[in-house]
């Protein structure tokens, strides 16, 4: 008698009788009962029920530890359990909340398999960070993941689904649903390219994601793109450590790790610096536009291909010797060397009602909070890159916005400068804002005509500010280091600081600051630090100071 096939395995290993051999042992030694229920229509006689069917039936040849029950919609098991659709798997009920809505062919098959391996094995299999990660959990997650017997991606997110019902049945309850017998729920979730997961009505991920990420995305209920694993330990030693996970930081990983040095990224807040919040990238190299925050996704996969990057950590304390410490909210590292990539802070106007409001209509990042302002009326203050920038965004996104500048001519780029003019935005010449005013929120705005000094005021929902930025030195501070007169830290032209073993790279070294420039002081300060490590020009030189400007 020819050996059943599970439908859509691969071919070449169903034929083989020792993989079907292979399977029914591991079957054998499975701990648990895997109990399925199916509930079908009108005598389940439809194409998807006979295939449901037929697709468990040729696993029931594999163990007996597979027991199939089946019952029409209209039995009171279908009530309890709310189901509703024919037909419609779960899968160890009395343990789990996994269902598949339609049939489970194909590709499917593979999913299903690991399905009951799982169930069988009573366990989740997660590695050890997706599990940390899942456990934050404490609220329930309906997981939907929309899939089809034709794509081949589809097998590995419904496993990451299944793996979170099985790792959290407390919390996680899931459906894998098939598009081709679920047309109707496929086109209320506008699921056409699968797969597509959601966890309460949230799409949490388009097509197949890493495990860790899938468990990222469930737990903030986002769709994450990266994950970063965490790490436990009390005490790092380091070659190099670099404060600040921005484009100069993440360069300097890269190129410190391909020379071999031991190195460390500690951000404290999100990766990317100032770029993560830029709309529109549209003079990095390589890339004709892109969004900022995909260009900091692309750098932060590439830099964490080499180096280890510490998120979510503040830097709290800083002693410089040898080995220089620092201490972050979390730990303390002993490194040889510290590069200081930490970027720079926005500017605020300092006026009436400016930080009262914030957040209730005064904001920072239009990629964060326009969204928010469709359709209504808001000032973007400034006359830079980043107003412009932000302005057209704004436009294009259906806010009405409004540019207000200082002075008559502006700082941006010609190019942004003349796309702005075409746009039609309307621009405030030689204004200034003196006061935000409202009480709950930002309800209008008092303006000065600089050159007149006649006041007016503005009626708006929202006050945008892109004014520059601060460089953030207060680790410069921390170290004793002088600033140059604009703030800035001082280097001698190779990114050393007056201190030995301090560098500096990008935005707080003041300079041209853009994205492909600071990642061009990260990768210049790391093959300095290298050639010093090996070479400490501090030994050698006996007179003092490094840097030519500190
Ligand atoms: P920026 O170039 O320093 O421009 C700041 C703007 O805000 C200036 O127009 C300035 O007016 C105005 N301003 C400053 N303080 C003010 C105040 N208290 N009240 C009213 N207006 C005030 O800053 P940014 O536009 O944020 O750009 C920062 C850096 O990033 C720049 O080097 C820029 O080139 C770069 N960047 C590049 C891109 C890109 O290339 N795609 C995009 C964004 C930013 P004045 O003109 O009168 O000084």
């Amino acid at each position: 008698m020819p050996q059943p096939q599970p439908p859509g395995a691969p071919e070449r290993d169903l034929a083989s009788e020792a993989y079907l051999r292979q399977l029914k042992k591991t079957f054998e030694q499975l701990p648990n009962d895997i109990p399925l229920l199916l509930f079908t229509d009108k005598g389940g006689n439809d194409l998807f029920a006979q295939a449901t069917r037929q697709v468990i039936r040729a696993f029931r040849e594999l163990s007996p530890r597979i027991s199939l029950k089946e019952y029409g919609l209209d039995h009171e098991l279908a009530r309890r359990y709310q189901v509703t659709s024919s037909p419609t798997l779960l899968v160890a009920p009395d343990r789990y909340s996994i269902r598949w809505l339609g049939a489970p062919m194909g590709e499917e098959a593979r999913t299903l398999l690991e399905t009951f391996m799982l169930v069988g094995l009573g366990q989740s299999n997660l590695n050890e960070q997706s599990r940390k990660v899942l456990r934050r959990i404490d609220s329930a997650r309906q997981v939907k993941v929309f899939v089809s017997a034709t794509c081949p991606y589809c097998p590995q997110q419904a496993v990451n689904g299944v793996k979170a019902a099985i790792e959290l049945p407390e919390h996680v309850s899931l459906e894998i649903i098939d598009i081709q017998s679920e047309t109707e729920l496929a086109d209320r979730y506008s699921a056409h390219s699968v797969p597509m997961a959601f966890a309460n009505e949230v799409l949490i991920g388009h097509g197949a994601q890493a495990e860790e990420v899938f468990m990222l995305s469930l737990q903030k209920l986002e769709a994450q793109t990266i994950f970063i694993p965490e790490s436990d330990a009390e005490e790092v030693e380091a070659d190099l450590v670099i404060v600040g996970g921005g484009p100069a930081g993440l360069t300097a990983g890269i190129y410190a790790v391909r020379s071999g040095l031991r190195t460390a990224i500690i951000e404290r807040q999100a990766l990317g610096g100032q770029v993560a919040t830029t709309p529109v990238v549209e003079n990095y190299p390589g890339f004709t536009s892109v969004g900022g925050k995909t260009l900091v996704d692309i750098m932060v996969s590439h830099a964490l291909q080499y180096v280890q990057i510490f998120q979510g950590e503040g830097v709290l304390d800083i002693a410089h010797g040898n080995p220089i410490v620092v201490q972050t909210s979390r730990r303390k590292f002993m490194t040889k060397a510290i590069l200081l990539a930490t970027g720079a802070n926005h500017r605020h106007l300092n006026v009436p009602g400016e930080s009262r409001l914030a957040g209730r209509g005064v904001s920072y990042c239009s990629t964060c909070d326009g969204p928010l302002f469709k359709g209504k009326k808001v000032l973007m203050v400034g006359g830079g890159n980043s107003a412009v920038t932000e302005a057209l965004y704004l436009h294009h996104m259906g806010v009405k916005v409004t540019l207000v500048h200082r002075r008559d001519t502006l700082r941006a780029q010609e190019f942004l400068a003349r796309r702005l003019s075409e746009t039609g935005i309307p621009v405030r010449w030689n204004t200034e804002i003196r006061e935000i005013r409202g009480e709950d929120r930002v309800r209008e705005v008092l303006l000065v005509d600089n050159r007149s000094n006649q006041t007016s005021v503005f009626a708006t929902d929202g006050v945008f500010i892109a004014v520059g930025y601060e460089p953030a030195v207060e680790l410069a501070g921390k170290l004793g280091l002088e600033l140059n007169a604009d703030g800035y830290i001082p280097h001698d032209g190779r990114h050393r600081t007056r201190l030995p073993g301090v560098y500096s790279a990008g935005d707080v070294e003041g300079g041209y600051k853009q994205i492909v420039t600071a990642a061009g002081q990260g990768a210049e300060a790391a093959m300095t630090i290298f050639a010093d490590l090996i070479n400490p020009y501090w030994l050698k030189e006996t007179t003092g100071a490094a840097a030519s400007g500190a």
